[in-house]
This record gives C-alpha cells, sequence and structure tokens, in this order.
C-alpha cells in the first residue's frame, strides 16, 4: 500500500489482506442467500456460512497477529498519520475476536442461524412466545460480548461501538432527548392532509403499477445518479441491501409492488446511496482497514441523504414529473407534480418502521433504543417485551399495534443478534442534514435537482466522505466536514422547514 513504510504495519497488512478477502467470500454466500437462495437450501447454507465466520475467526486469532499488532501499538508514536489510521482500525476490529472467546463467537453464529428461521415463522404466525426462547439466549449472549469486551458504564456501551466507533448509550441519549419532543411537536403540527386520502388510493387502491415499467423507471434513476453498473447490479430482495464484494462488485437489491410505485423507487435510491459511498472510496484502500464505510452512521448518511434529500426533494420530484406520467399515462392521467410531492412527503404516524416517513421514522428508532437499553442491562425481561414496546408506541406515536407481528416482532435485527445496531439510523439522518447544510453553501444544490443534474453533487460527496472511506472516524469526519460536531438542530430545521413549505 502507497504511503506504508513501517515493516510490522507491512506484515499486519500482507495477514489483513487475507481476512479482507473471506469476509467477501461470506458476503457472496450471503448476498446468494437473501437473493437466489432455494428455500430447502437454507439449512445447508447456514452451515456454510458458519464455517466461514469460524475461518475468519481462525485468521484473526493465529498465533503471530496479536503480538504483531501489539509491536505496532508500541511504537504509535513514531508511525506515520496514514499507518496510525490502520493500526487504529485494526485494534478496533481485532478487539471483537481478540477478547471475546471464540466458543462465544460460534454459539452466537449458530444461536442467530436458527433464530432468524424461527423468528420468520413466529413473525408470519404472529407467536412471540416462539422466538421467546432466542431472544432471551441473544440477549444473554450478547450481554457476556459485552463483559469481554469490557465498557466504563454501560454494557451496551459496548455494543453500540461494534456499529459507531466511540458510540455511547449517554450519547444517544443526550440526542434524543433533544430530539423527541420536536419530533413529536412537528407531528401533531403536521397532522396528515384530508386530502391525501384521495390521493392515496392512487398508491393503495386498484391500480397496479407493472413491474417492468418500475424497472425501468429505477434502472433510468440509479443511472443518472452515477452508479457504476459495469462494477455494481441490481437484484431483487425481500429486504434491501447493499453488499460491497470488492472494489468492482458494489451490489444492490429492490422490491417491487405493483400497487405502489414508491417502494422500489425509494429502495433503489437509498441502496445506490450506500453503493456510491462504496464505489467513490480511494482505491489504494481496498482489502486494508482503511476500505469501506468509516461506519454504519456515515453510511446511512448517504443513503438518507439520496434517498430524502435528494430523491424526495421538491425540485427533484418536479424534474420526474414527465418521466412518471410518460410511463403511467392511464393510472395518472390527471396526476401532476403537486400530487407526486405529497405521495413523496407525509408525515403519518404508523406501527411499522421501514414505512415511517422522515420525521416519525426517528420516533420508532428511539423506542427500539431504550428497549435495548433496557434488556442488556436487565431493566426489562425478554417476557415483558410485547407490553413495554405497546407502551412506547403509544408514548411516542400515539398509536398501538394489536398484534406482535406489527409490534415487537416487525424487525429482523434482533434474530440476527444485532443489539446497538438501531441508533446509527437516526444518526445516518443527522449526518445527513448536517452535510447538506454544508454542500448547499458550496454548491447550487436547489437548482442542480430540480435539472436533475446530479454529478455535481456527487463530486462534492466523493471530495468530502467517500474518498476517505474509515480513514477518519464519524466524529472527526463530521468535524472536518463542517468545523462542528454533531448537532441536531440541522435536522431538526431540515424537517421544519421543509414541511412547514409542503403543508402551506
Ligand atoms: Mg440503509
Amino acid at each position: 500500500m502507497k504511503g506504508v513504510t513501517d515493516p510490522t504495519v507491512k506484515k499486519l497488512l500482507a495477514k489483513y489482506h487475507s481476512i479482507s478477502l473471506l469476509g467477501k467470500i461470506a458476503a457472496v454466500l450471503d448476498w446468494d442467500l437473501n437473493v437466489n437462495l432455494p428455500p430447502k437450501a437454507s439449512e445447508g447454507r447456514s452451515r456454510q456460512s458458519a464455517l466461514m465466520a469460524e475461518l475468519i475467526t481462525d485468521k484473526w486469532i493465529e498465533p503471530g497477529f496479536q503480538s504483531l499488532l501489539e509491536k505496532a501499538l508500541e511504537k504509535k508514536s513514531s508511525l506515520n498519520p496514514l499507518e496510525k489510521a490502520l493500526v487504529r482500525n485494526l485494534e478496533r476490529e481485532a478487539k471483537y475476536y481478540f477478547k471475546v472467546p471464540k466458543e462465544i463467537i460460534i454459539e452466537m453464529a449458530k444461536t442467530t442461524s436458527q433464530a432468524f428461521m424461527v423468528w420468520q415463522e413466529a413473525k408470519k404466525r404472529n407467536q412471540f412466545n416462539d422466538f421467546l426462547p432466542y431472544l432471551k439466549k441473544i440477549i444473554q449472549l450478547n450481554r457476556l460480548v459485552a463483559e469481554h469486551l469490557g465498557f466504563a458504564k454501560n454494557p451496551y456501551d459496548a455494543l453500540l461501538d461494534l456499529y459507531e466507533p466511540e458510540l455511547t448509550a449517554a450519547f444517544c441519549q443526550e440526542i434524543f432527548q433533544k430530539l423527541q419532543p420536536k419530533l413529536t411537536s412537528l407531528v401533531k403540527k403536521f397532522k396528515p392532509n384530508p386530502a391525501l386520502e384521495k390521493i392515496e388510493n392512487l398508491v393503495k387502491g386498484q391500480l397496479i403499477y407493472p413491474r417492468q415499467d418500475q424497472e425501468q423507471i429505477a434502472h433510468y434513476l440509479i443511472k443518472k445518479m452515477d452508479y457504476a453498473l459495469e462494477a455494481g447490479r441490481m437484484d431483487v430482495s425481500s429486504h434491501p441491501f447493499t453488499t460491497e464484494l470488492g472494489r468492482f462488485d458494489v451490489r444492490i437489491t429492490t422490491r417491487y409492488n405493483e400497487r405502489d410505485f414508491r417502494e422500489s423507487l425509494t429502495s433503489a435510491v437509498h441502496e445506490t446511496g450506500h453503493a456510491l459511498y462504496e464505489q467513490g472510496i480511494n482505491p489504494d484502500y481496498e482489502g486494508t482497514p482503511l476500505g469501506g464505510g468509516v461506519s454504519l452512521g456515515i453510511h446511512e448518511s448517504q443513503s438518507r441523504f439520496w434517498e430524502n434529500q435528494v430523491g424526495r426533494s421538491v425540485g427533484f420530484l418536479n424534474f420526474f414529473t414527465p418521466i412518471f406520467q410518460a410511463f403511467y399515462q392511464d393510472q395518472m392521467a390527471k396526476v401532476g407534480s403537486e400530487t407526486l410531492i405529497k405521495l413523496f412527503n407525509q408525515i403519518k404516524p404508523g406501527l411499522i418502521r421501514v414505512d415511517a416517513d422522515e420525521v416519525t421514522y426517528n420516533l420508532h428508532i428511539i423506542l427500539r433504543f431504550e428497549l435495548e437499553n433496557a434488556l442488556i442491562n436487565n431493566k426489562l425481561q425478554a417476557e415483558d417485551l410485547p407490553e413495554a414496546w405497546r407502551a412506547k408506541m403509544k408514548k411516542y406515536l400515539g398509536v398501538v399495534p394489536q398484534t406482535d407481528r406489527e409490534g415487537c416482532l416487525q424487525d429482523v435485527h434482533w434474530s440476527y443478534g444485532s443489539f446497538g445496531y438501531f441508533p446509527t439510523y437516526t444518526l445516518g439522518n443527522l449526518y445527513a442534514a448536517q452535510f447538506s447544510v454544508k454542500m448547499k453553501r458550496e454548491i447550487n444544490f436547489d437548482e442542480l435537482v430540480s435539472k436533475g443534474e446530479l454529478g455535481t453533487i456527487l463530486s462534492w460527496l466523493r471530495e468530502n466522505i467517500h474518498q476517505y472511506g474509515s480513514l477518519y472516524w464519524p466524529k472527526e469526519l463530521v468535524e472536518k466536514v463542517t468545523g462542528e460536531p454533531l448537532n441536531p438542530h440541522y435536522f431538526l430545521d431540515y424537517l421544519e422547514d421543509k414541511y412547514t413549505r409542503l403543508y402551506s
């Protein structure tokens, strides 16, 4: 790697290279699981994936690796900035494998592969009690992981840090306490427009929007965003996602609903936001601890920026209206841009996180954060989760699910074993708003989106964020790009301003 001269760091990089390759091979299996796998193959695949997880763990704990890393850490002060960043990221990634016993890592992999299948059934049949024993075990394993990783005050901190470097429960609490009352007052202020119900028949009634048309529009959009499709592809999966299998292989998925064209388009734009980040990273970083987006929060800032700040903006939807009209001549005969703008932008409390609007989405996250924090700290027992969920839904969103399927069984994350993941979604919204204020001072954003000219926007993101990969941690990156630490006011101002205009 260019710029690396220290012999110990060079040796570490060589060892890391195969870990990185194994990770990408495991990701191919996972992509295939989500996109192509025949139903009967799931058990076989879970054995293959478990073996990959074991091989990766073995690579990390190979004799020699830890002592090499310790040697590099000892002479940290004499390393150059690039080498320091490499060693810092290696230390962070290695911590999990060095500190958590291999038996626990394997136990977690086995438990979660079963838990995922049980959760799918339990959700379908609305049987929380079927999932309960797995959930209990996953919470217990996460507590053990936290104990082994170590923490200053709160075991949940050790888990949050796995997804977002340096993130703590106290920091989330501080930010969420500022957000929650303001979000709640926005929900009250911008009640769903009665005229909207009529408009909603366009996408929740009898009209059909053929999948082929949606595919063509989605492809048009993602090409417009400059997603390099000769180094990527778009497939279909029930939960849209992005995966990076190599510098020239960054894939996304979307999903199609023939009665509602919004799902496939917002998913395609969102996932392309993730993919553009990966495709924009300095090529020298590939296969090193600097490759890949730096954190889930920063990653989500990129996807949400494209989805919400660009895709749902008045300017872009105005630009896009003739394209919709051309494809959907029959369905949208009398539909103009104003209706489309309303369809893509409405504040309406609902039960399901993934269907939520830009405002209420974050209330769903605050609820999950508080429940996870209580579960990990033994202040809430897993059997009491459905009740606690309903109480918080009532408090924050004013709606209460009648079933656990629409309540605490709705998300896949806990069955995967992920505790500490949810807060990164809201962080993404906050980062995106703060980045975009800075961007809008430097380029003529509104004019560009209203002409559908997105190249300058992508160049700004490449220059300021993408190229760095994992060189700067989120806190440093935000300060470097915007000149100040994360500040939730940018997001709140953006929402207030946008919806005041839209509803007036
Ligand atoms: Mg995302």
